[in-house]
């Protein structure tokens, strides 16, 4: 049935294909061909040709496609994806139902078994993201399988076929009446705008659902908040509406200022009474120094890599000096927020980041609170890097 291809695991690799590794890498193959046509059905067999594993092929930073199937009768079909989509629905019955929340993510890649393919829900309109062509070539069967599933208003795309997940610009409209954007969307009571046709980010990133709600609920009245990277101000404006004497937004990108302006307005907050700075926040934190600005509450969510002009930041390397910097200009009893999505580094080693970085300013902290990311942002324990975001809540001691 079908075409499929064979890949033969490294003995010492069978157990972990076993036991639920939904990955293809290269390194546990012996003879992974790279040239394999994307989307072609892969077989993992054991060196004594027994099944242990089928899935697809698809070229993306983090490997080479991804396990679909532990059970060597069932076909890649569209009943398939009607039944892995169907439980992927189920399983956000709640959030679906809320009054105060409709944009999270209804599929997320292999933490619901579809490597690859995350789609989120903006209140009717529904955003697939193709994290390879391989992916890409069971579209038919993804995107009729959520409309046998669901109402909706449209469906959107963003292909990230670069290998390095890059997003290629195209018109993303598939199917559906077009929208006209922003659609202003919920979460947790806030209005947020959302693009769906302007570029690879749409306006909200909904992984720090939780973390918002948290800072909005606990964390913001009567604090002036310092929220750096702060893109469209996602942060401040859940700070606001929690009652923050005054928020400080800023971000190197120039669309950072009407796209802030516009949350604030959403929400009725008076804009002009926030600091909304475009710069880059290695020159911010030095300016707040020599200016002798310090803030209750900082909020640190950079990306992963970034260059500006001057300045190349990676996490891996730069998130200890990031938070020395945010130190300096957070008061005593203060509370520094640090966050990253970065994959290639977990939780036990951001923890040594920030010991080590309150150290070498001579100061003590106290851990307050962690999240990592929310339910709808389905994870397995197979795979720990697939659970990539991680944040604290410390605490600035003298
Ligand atoms: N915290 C945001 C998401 C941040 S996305 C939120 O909750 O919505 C990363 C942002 O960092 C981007 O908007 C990018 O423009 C900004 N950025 C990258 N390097 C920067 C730098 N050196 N200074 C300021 N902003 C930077």
């Amino acid at each position: 049935m079908g075409e499929y291809v064979n890949f033969t695991l490294k003995g010492k690799f069978v157990n972990k294909y076993n036991s639920g590794y939904p990955l293809i890498s290269k390194e546990a193959i012996m003879n992974l061909n790279e040239a394999t046509e994307e989307g072609t059905i892969i077989r993992l067999l054991d060196e004594k040709n027994k099944f242990i594993a089928k899935g697809y092929f698809g070229k993306q930073n983090k490997g080479f496609g991804w396990v679909l199937s532990r059970n060597e009768n069932e076909q890649i079909d569209q009943r398939f994806f009607v039944n892995k989509l169907r439980d992927a629905i189920n399983y956000r019955e709640l959030l679906f139902k809320s009054r105060d929340t409709n944009a999270f993510r209804i599929v997320n890649g292999e933490g619901d078994g579809l490597g690859g393919l995350t789609i989120d829900y903006f209140d009717g309109y529904y955003l697939i993201n193709w994290y390879s062509k391989g992916i890409y070539r069971f579209r038919e069967y993804i995107i009729n399988a959520l409309k046998e599933l669901v109402e909706f208003k449209a469906i959107y795309q963003k292909k990230r076929f670069d290998v390095s997940g890059k997003y290629i610009e195209e018109d993303d409209f598939v199917a559906g009446e077009r929208g006209t954007f922003p659609i202003i969307v919920k979460e947790n009571g806030v209005n947020f705008a959302v693009y769906l046709n302007e570029g690879a980010m749409v306006g909200i990133f909904l992984d720090q659902r939780d973390v918002r709600k948290r800072i909005r609920d606990a964390y913001a009245e009567g604090k002036s908040v310092l929220n750096t990277f702060s893109y469209t101000g996602a942060f401040s404006v859940f700070a606001a509406v929690g009652g923050s004497v005054k928020t400080t937004s800023v971000d190197l990108a120039n669309r950072s200022l009407n796209k802030t302006i516009e949350q604030f307005s959403l929400n009725g907050l008076d804009y002009e009474s926030q600091d909304i700075i475009v710069e880059d926040v290695f020159h911010y934190f030095k300016y707040a120094v020599k200016k002798k600005l310090t803030f209750d509450l900082v909020i640190l969510d950079p990306p992963s890599f970034a260059r500006s002009k001057k300045i190349v930041f990676s996490a891996e390397k730069d998130y200890k000096d990031l938070l020395k910097e945010a130190i300096a200009i957070t008061k005593d009893e203060g509370i520094i927020v640090a966050s990253t999505n970065t994959s290639s580094f977990n939780m036990k080693k951001f923890k040594s980041f920030i010991d080590q970085a309150f150290k070498e300013v001579n100061r003590k902290y106290q851990l307050i609170e962690e999240f990592s990311l929310p339910k709808d942002f389905k994870t397995i324990k197979e795979f720990p890097e697939g659970d990539y975001l991680k944040v604290v809540f410390i605490k600035n001691l003298s």
